[in-house]
């Protein structure tokens, strides 16, 4: 079952403006800083009540969070990533109720798969406008330095 919000990325155009508003207006602090090649990405990571908010913005124009802009006309919530206990079971659940899955935008693969934080699954149906993901974060012993044949 889904337990919770991992994290809510939202696309930006300017990282450090888009990064500038929270801290002044929310007083942000702890904020970690990512370049992400293989999703060529530039990315601001901080928690605000116990949930991840991922500021997002893509290197090239064809970038799922430029693409966001680009069909919406403004900056938004480009995705919600929803914790679940067991994502084989998450996931098999929301193909039976109609779902569709979509590759990673990372790596291609379609279906639950390794990232650095725990195993990941995609949607390819858009939920008000949002694309869907959920997150089986690693149990003690399960991270992804322990098993790399599965990388
Ligand atoms: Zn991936």
């Amino acid at each position: 079952m889904i337990t919770g919000i991992k994290h809510i990325a939202i696309a930006v155009r300017d990282l450090d403006a888009a990064l500038g508003k929270y801290q002044d207006i929310l007083g942000v602090r702890d904020v970690v800083r990512h370049e992400f090649e293989k999703a060529r990405s530039s990315e601001a990571h901080f928690m605000l009540g116990g949930i991840q908010i991922q500021l997002c913005r893509s290197w090239d124009a064809e970038g799922r969070f430029a693409r966001y802009i680009a069909d919406h006309g403004d900056e938004g919530v480009h995705h919600i990533c929803y914790t679940t206990d067991d994502i084989a079971r998450e996931i098999a659940a929301a193909v039976q109720r109609g779902a569709t899955l979509k590759p990673c935008a990372s790596c291609r693969v379609t279906g639950p798969h390794k990232h650095s934080e725990g195993w990941v699954a995609f949607l390819q149906d858009k939920l008000s406008g949002l694309e869907t993901e959920f997150m089986q974060v690693y149990g003690p012993g399960e991270g992804p330095d322990l098993d790399r044949r599965a990388m």
